[in-house]
Order: structure tokens, then C-alpha cells, then sequence
């Protein structure tokens, strides 16, 4: 809801703002300007071969929005989430050119205005294309092409770590099956960014009870700036969280068992 704070007149017409002043008594009125926008989240299936098995799916996901065009300013997005779009499109290209066909079902999901509050995948939880219940997790990533750089920490001793955000929430048997295939990529995984917990699409399907992981590689300086551009970009960084996902992935679907949910949800 756009409210100006501003007590000039010229606000009243934008927002419809009304002020009454009477002996001291402040009256505002704040009209709501609602619209219908159509939001393109792009969904993708690599169907199972069990037939038994493939009504359960594994997702993996990204979103495809950034924040546009501002006046002359373009805002790129290559890290959020260019990166985590292709890594996407890179486990997607390497789970069907694979020998090792997945025997539950795998599905590619791209949200769309993530970035105007999840809206895309809201929208999908709320419209779900296959059942959730039979969504055993979603791997989401947002952000993961860059090294971590704050006021403490320089980008320099950032290059192997990602954060592991929410893993162990739902299903420490996810969690479990993420540390073990992080052997072969050898992420340092840091847990300290809980944080940003509800702030990315898996949080809907989490509410959902759909255990999740989240990767992230933390921000930088160029986080929501025009200077997020794709030569700052840790390709590395990103492919391997493209392999980590695939080899989460392919083991999910190739389990006998689901992976057990220890919790709600939420
Ligand atoms: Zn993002």
C-alpha cells in the first residue's frame, strides 16, 4: 500500500490522502490502488521412469525477476538471481543428459516477481501444477555467484563458502543428504544467515510443509544495485552449486525410501 508521508497537498491527489483538521483531531483516509498484473513463472518437468515412484517429484528452484528498469538506470540482477537461474538450467541440462535416469520426477521452476514479495511462488503454492504432498523438497537457490562481502568480511575469504539456509528444518534427512554430497564439491557451508530464512521462494512451499534447502552465497555491496552485473560473477561458485543440487537431486529421486519429514513445517 502506497501511503505518502509528506503532508504537502500535492500527495492528495496520487493517493488520496485526506486531511481533516479540526481542534487538533487528525483524520487520514489512505485509498487502496490495487492491480492485476500476470506473473510468468516458467515450470519445467524431467518426468521419472518408475511408475510407482514418479507421481513424487523433487523441485528445484530460482527466480527469474529482478527489479527492471528505474527511470534510465537498468538493474541487471547477474547475481540475484541470473546466477541462481542458470544454475537452474545448468541441473536441468545435466539430469537429462545423464545416464542415470531420476525415478521420481524432477521439476524446473523459474518464479516470477520474487522480488515484489513472492509473489510468483505464492501464486504456485496456491495453484500447485502437480500435488505438494507429493513434492518431496525443493532446492532453491538465490543468490549463489558471488563471494560474501561485508563490512567485516572480505570478499577474499569468501571464495568456498555458501550459505545452507533452512536445512535442517524440516528434514534432517535433506540436511543429511546435502552435507554427504557436498563431499565431492567441498562448499564451506555457513549457517549463520537464518535470517533470510522467509525471504526467498522456497519460504511458501516451506509454509507448506515442504522441506527445503537454501542456497545462498551471501551479499555484497552490489546487492539491489545497477552494478550487480555478470563480470563480478563467481562462475565456479555457481556451477558448483548447480552439481551439488544435481547430486541431491538424483539421489532423492533414486532412493527407495522418501525422505522422511521430521516437522511440520512453517
Ligand atoms: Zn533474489
Amino acid at each position: 500500500m502506497g501511503v505518502s508521508a509528506n503532508w504537502n497537498t500535492e500527495s492528495i491527489g496520487e493517493t488520496g490522502l485526506k486531511l481533516h483538521e479540526a481542534y487538533g483531531k487528525l483524520t487520514i483516509e489512505a485509498g487502496l490502488k490495487s492491480s492485476i498484473i500476470n506473473v510468468p513463472n516458467v515450470v519445467g518437468m524431467l518426468e521419472g521412469s518408475d511408475p510407482d515412484l514418479k507421481h513424487e517429484h523433487i523441485g528445484i528452484g530460482s527466480h527469474l525477476d529482478h527489479m527492471g528498469k528505474r527511470g534510465d538506470t537498468i538493474y541487471y540482477g547477474a547475481d540475484d538471481d541470473g546466477s541462481g537461474s542458470t544454475a537452474v538450467l545448468l541441473t536441468a541440462e545435466a539430469l537429462v543428459k545423464s545416464d542415470v535416469k531420476p525415478k521420481r520426477s524432477i521439476v524446473f521452476m523459474c518464479f516470477a516477481a520474487e522480488e515484489i514479495g513472492l509473489v510468483g511462488s505464492r501464486y504456485y503454492t496456491e495453484n500447485p501444477l502437480l500435488p505438494l504432498d507429493d513434492m518431496v523438497c525443493l532446492l532453491q537457490m538465490d543468490m549463489v555467484g558471488r563471494n560474501e562481502e561485508t563490512a567485516d568480511e572480505p570478499a577474499s575469504e569468501n571464495v568456498e563458502t555458501i550459505h545452507l539456509v533452512g536445512s535442517k528444518r524440516i528434514s534432517m534427512d535433506l540436511h543429511g543428504l546435502t552435507i554427504s554430497s557436498n563431499r565431492h564439491l567441498g562448499f564451506e557451508f555457513e549457517y549463520d544467515q537464518e535470517s533470510v530464512y522467509s525471504r526467498s521462494d522456497h519460504a511458501n512451499f516451506a509454509r507448506k510443509g515442504v522441506p527445503i534447502t537454501f542456497l545462498f552465497s551471501g551479499f555484497h555491496p552490489d546487492y539491489h544495485q545497477p552494478t550487480d552485473t555478470i563480470e563480478k560473477i563467481n562462475f565456479e561458485k555457481l556451477t558448483n552449486s548447480a552439481k551439488l543440487n544435481y547430486l541431491v537431486a538424483i539421489q532423492a529421486a533414486n532412493r527407495p525410501e522418501r525422505l522422511k519429514k521430521d516437522a511440520a513445517g512453517g
